[in-house]
């Protein structure tokens, strides 16, 4: 089948294209141009001056609308590829919890059956947040279930399903071999729940780590006479770092730090999104622990802050209007840096020949309308 998607305002990393329009044949971008200038088609979008940017990838999401990435049900990751779908994703990584292997081991089992049959948004594998943390920098994860680096464990899962990122601290015993390790197996390692030192960022990068775990949090602080991973993400040339741009993991003003001080090349927006998101505010328990949710902050009873109900679109809105960097530069943030990162290859840009996995957005509040995966509509606002 082929859809025409008519005068959208296009933007894609480097590109700002006003009334253009993409002709979509099957699953992928055939052309982009002037409507007059594309084949006459019987299906047609019209995009009225809306945005369209490529589909975002969140990878780092725990849960959405009751269900958890731990519930470990094809049912449970069909619910939250449908939820995410709102928010303009097309692709995700159920993003586990610091649990018991038999826990981890379910949740993969979940993410292996809904990839045979992926209606939804794509999921192209698991992020795996822990177990293996600093136990004083666990955050919300549960400090029970901490342990050290053992990548038996992580080819016990990847026997299952795709693991794509392992958040690690890589000040643990046999955490640099643990990353490099990782590495042989393409499989991105993030330094994340960590007290780590500077100098042990360089070794851990040596060793092959290319990702920081929501940037600032539970991560070692920048010191004037030691920067810390803070310092490392803000220094770094080459490291990317996740962010959670709700105003809250990160106040305004961090934002607003990142943004000047971090190239939007290395910049890569995540939800951190927990069951609760998109639910009224409550009670519900995460990765064994009760986390209540009060005007949407998701926090333990110990207060500490216990992942977001941020949605992905307000990520970028927030961002956007808190920084000012225009979007041609900034949309690499919601899915090319993501791709590149973990090879997925033909997605993140409109250009001819990448799959139209395609969000609309409205150009006044960057809400999502359209939803499109291959090319097919998938969710359309009422
Ligand atoms: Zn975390």
């Amino acid at each position: 089948m082929s859809l025409l998607i008519r005068d959208a305002r296009v933007v894609s990393p480097g590109i700002d294209l006003p009334l253009t329009s993409i002709w979509i044949q099957g699953d992928r971008i055939a052309r982009i141009g002037p409507a007059t200038d594309l084949p006459q088609e019987p299906h047609q979008i019209d995009a009225a001056g809306h945005i369209v940017v490529p589909g975002f990838i969140d990878i780092h999401t725990h849960g959405a609308l009751g269900v958890s990435a731990m519930d470990g049900t094809e049912e449970a990751i069909r619910a939250l590829a449908a939820a995410k779908l709102r928010e303009g994703v097309t692709q995700l990584l159920p993003t586990t919890w610091t649990e018991t292997p038999e826990a981890l081991q379910r949740a993969l089992r979940g993410i292996a059956a809904y990839r045979e049959n992926p209606v939804f948004a794509r999921v192209p594998g698991a992020h795996v947040e822990g177990p293996y943390l600093n136990p004083k920098c666990v955050g919300a994860q549960n400090p029970k279930f901490v342990r050290l680096p053992d990548i038996a464990e992580i080819d016990r899962l990847r026997a299952l399903a795709p693991v794509r990122i392992v958040s690690v601290a890589v000040e643990m015993a046999g955490a640099i071999e643990f990353v490099r390790q990782l590495r042989t197996r393409d499989i991105v390692a993030s330094l994340a729940h960590t007290a780590a030192t500077y100098e042990e960022f360089l070794d851990a990068k040596q060793a092959g780590l290319t990702h920081l775990t929501h940037f600032s949090n539970q991560m070692t602080p920048l010191h004037h006479r030691a920067i810390g991973i803070v310092g490392a993400g803000l220094l770094d040339d080459d490291v990317l770092v996740e962010v959670i741009s709700d105003g809250i993991h990160l106040c305004p003003e961090m934002l607003r730090l990142v943004g000047k001080l971090i190239p939007p090349e290395r910049l890569m927006l995540i939800t951190d999104s927990i069951s609760a998101s998109g639910q009224p505010d409550g009670e519900s328990i995460e990765g064994g622990q009760r986390v209540l949710v009060r005007d949407g902050i998701c926090r333990l009873e110990s207060g500490n802050l216990a992942g977001s109900t941020l949605r992905f679109d307000r990520a970028l809105a927030i961002f956007h209007k808190t920084t000012g960097i225009p979007l041609a530069k900034l949309i690499a943030a919601t899915s090319w840096n993501q791709a590149k990162s973990l090879k997925l290859e033909g997605f993140g840009k409109i250009t001819p020949g990448y799959y139209a996995d395609l969000v609309i957005l409205n150009a006044e509040t960057l809400a999502p309308v359209t939803t499109l995966v291959g090319g097919r509509v998938v969710w359309t606002l009422d």
